[in-house]
């Protein structure tokens, strides 16, 4: 058999201060696993730059020049961190036998890729990974993350608890990938839903080793919403399950406030209506906001905008 050709996708947005380091370790990983016999010596390190406003895209036409190993392309504008991600997996697709798609901040363990080769050599077809401790991450972060995986699961998505975008796939699995045409991406709520055989591999989150994260609180929070509304639709189901429940209550009201009126007990009180009314307008107007949540996914679905747009590329594309 020949050995698979790896293609390391990564997306860095104003990474200046952690490239130059980094870069260095990917290639070093390429290396040993070539040496190692496991990938071919054609296997490349790529680098997404989303359209950064720093240095990044010079770091990583410099790296280009400097070793043939290293390759770049560049989207014309930011587009965030999950169209990075599917701008190189496409890139990479038709030439890579398998790619291992990973953070440029060394916070993701490099020395996992072993054993996610091995499992692909193993025969699996994706392979997961997946934090084993997250000490280095703050208790609010942990917390919440824990929180949103349970939820995303109980609503039905299947996610691979505590993992992140770090992940082997085969090109396999990517040709039937590029048939999920989605715009709202979400990553690693879709790659389960390709099938496969599937795997996870295990390892340990470090620190950031310079720059700051791109994913503060808000951001995180528009993450979570955007896996739910696009991986499932309980959220509209629970609505009508609690419509229905409400309405059910106010019919028993009523006919109860029916049989005291002609027992001449009238029902007194305004207060108790007046609350119930602002109640079930808050419960409308919530149910109102996840509807809409909907809607406009459809409306940025049927546009049918690309996901990417590639400006640059660190060498000349033949066809064309
Ligand atoms: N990233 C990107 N586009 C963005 C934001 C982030 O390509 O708009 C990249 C970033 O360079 C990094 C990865 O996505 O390689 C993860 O970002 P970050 O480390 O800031 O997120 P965190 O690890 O804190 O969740
Ligand atoms: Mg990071």
């Amino acid at each position: 058999m020949e050995k698979p050709i790896l293609y390391i996708v990564i997306p860095c947005y104003n990474e200046e201060e952690v490239l130059p380091i980094t870069s260095g370790e990917f290639l070093a990983k390429i290396n040993e696993l070539a040496d190692l016999g496991k990938i071919s010596n054609e296997s490349r390190v790529l680098f997404v730059n989303d359209g950064s406003r720093d240095r990044t895209w010079e770091i990583i036409t410099e790296l280009a020049q400097k070793d043939e190993h290293f390759i770049g392309i560049s989207q014309s504008r930011n587009r965030g961190h999950q169209n990075a991600v599917l701008a190189g997996l496409m890139e990479a697709k038709d030439k890579a036998d398998i790619t291992i798609s990973i953070d440029c901040d060394g916070q993701d363990d490099i020395n996992a890729m072993n054993n996610m080769v091995d499992a692909y050599l193993d025969g699996c077809e994706i392979v997961y990974g997946v934090r084993s401790k997250r000490d280095t991450d703050s208790f609010f972060k942990r917390f919440t993350a824990q929180g949103f995986y349970k939820l995303l699961n109980a609503m039905g998505a299947e996610v691979v608890y505590n993992h992140a975008d770090y992940r082997l796939v085969s090109s396999r699995v990517l040709q039937e990938f590029s048939d999920f045409k989605e715009v709202n991406l979400y990553l690693r709520g879709m790659f389960p839903l390709v099938g496969f055989k599937s795997t996870s591999v295990y390892y340990e989150r470090h620190e950031r080793i310079a720059g700051e994260s791109h994913y503060p609180l808000g951001k995180m929070l528009g993450l979570a919403f955007d896996g739910i509304t696009s991986l499932s639709i309980k959220p509209i189901r629970i609505i009508t399950g609690i419509g229905t429940f409400i309405s059910l209550l106010s019919f028993l009201a009523i006919i109860w406030t029916f049989i005291m009126f002609y027992m001449k007990h009238s029902v007194v009180g305004w207060a108790s209506t007046i609350s119930i009314i602002c109640f079930i307008g808050g419960v409308q107007l919530i149910c109102l906001g996840v509807l809409g949540e909907y809607i406009g996914k459809i409306y940025m679905e049927v546009k049918h905008r690309p996901r990417y747009i590639i400006s640059d590329r660190t060498w000349e594309e033949k066809e064309r």
